[in-house]
């Protein structure tokens, strides 16, 4: 006779954050969203979500952060909403006292909230025992927003639609990433209406199919750093750098210290530079730092795995 397992009283996921390796932007779809081709990419910035059994129905929340910004503690935060969603669709009346432990910088366009909800649902599935399996999740996470799936998937993807249409793509190698954290902030939908209006008077029709450089997807799977360097592409960086008059100086330090290719990462203001390896992202990091001209430099490694269970018990 086997005997089932108890359920788990505590359930630790780890989720990473993401950087866009191209981020081309289409014309606005039915719904009022703009048709993307991305390339995201996800970086060993990790954030770690912790649930644990309650008694009672009550949904808690603290964070832990050790990067800068302000991260909200109500309804609001993706953690919860990912939780209350899961209620919602599966009728469990079960509560859980959430716990996040930040690493992705706040607000950087680097998905750091999107992680925190991908990384919720894994927790929350395993500690109320509902065995949604991967398609279920996936579904839930594109209604949570179009980063959410990434989150869940990790590694190197094709997106496509709003984001969440996923394509795993193949690499030869994880680059090195030097990530600037240039201080202030940037509002996504901020930065879509500026380059919505850079179109317009530059007379750009936006494409209705947006394409990334097929050149991008050889380099990496042949894992060619000069070639990925010379397709980072960001169509929002235009906007972004008119909308925060800081960005342009940390792009100008991050190429003098020898960075082969940089971008405003998704819509910023965070800012990546590929390196060669360890220790030419150490390097470059120390240059720029010294340049006084951002508030953090972070090293990170690429094709970090999508949100995983790291202990239950
Ligand atoms: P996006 O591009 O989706 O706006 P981002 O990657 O730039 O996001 P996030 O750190 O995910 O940055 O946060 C964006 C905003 O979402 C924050 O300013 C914050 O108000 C809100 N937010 C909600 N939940 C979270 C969370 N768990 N962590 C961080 N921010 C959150």
């Amino acid at each position: 006779m086997t005997v089932p397992a108890a359920p788990p009283r505590r359930v630790v996921v780890q989720a990473p954050g993401k950087i866009n390796l191209s981020l081309a932007v289409g014309a606005v779809d039915g719904r009022g969203y703009h048709e993307l081709a991305t390339v995201f990419h996800a970086v060993d910035l990790l954030e770690t979500v912790t649930a644990r059994a309650v008694d009672g129905a009550e949904l808690t929340l603290a964070v832990d952060s050790r990067v800068p910004g302000d991260v909200p503690l109500d309804g609001t935060n993706l953690a919860l909403r990912a939780a209350a969603l899961l209620r919602e669709r599966t009728g469990t009346r079960r509560g859980a006292a959430l716990h996040v432990d930040k690493r992705v910088p706040v607000a950087g366009g680097m998905g750091g909230g999107s992680a925190d909800a991908a990384a919720a649902l894994v927790a929350l599935d395993a500690l109320w025992g509902l065995a949604l399996g991967p398609a279920a999740l996936t579904e839930l996470a594109g209604e949570l927003g179009a980063d959410v799936p990434f989150a869940l998937l990790g590694g190197t993807a094709l997106g496509r639609g709003t984001g969440g249409d996923l394509t795993p793509l193949r690499t030869g190698g994880d680059p090195w990433w030097v990530l600037a954290v240039p201080g202030g902030h940037l509002s996504t939908p901020a930065v879509y209406r500026r380059a919505d209006e850079i179109a317009e008077a530059t007379g750009r029709a936006l494409p209705a199919r947006p394409e990334v450089d097929a050149r991008q997807l050889d380099a990496l799977a042949a894992g060619d750093t000069e070639l990925l360097a010379a397709t980072l592409s960001n169509d929002l960086q235009e906007a972004a750098l008119g909308l925060h008059p800081g960005l342009a100086p940390v792009l100008d330090a991050l190429r003098d210290a020898g960075a082969p290719g940089a971008l405003v990462s998704g819509s910023g203001p965070t800012l990546a530079a590929l390196a060669r390896d360890e220790r030419h992202a150490r390097a470059i990091a120390e240059r720029v730092h010294g340049a006084g001209v951002v508030e953090q430099c972070l090293l990170a490694r690429g094709g970090a795995p999508g949100a995983r269970v790291l202990a239950q018990d």
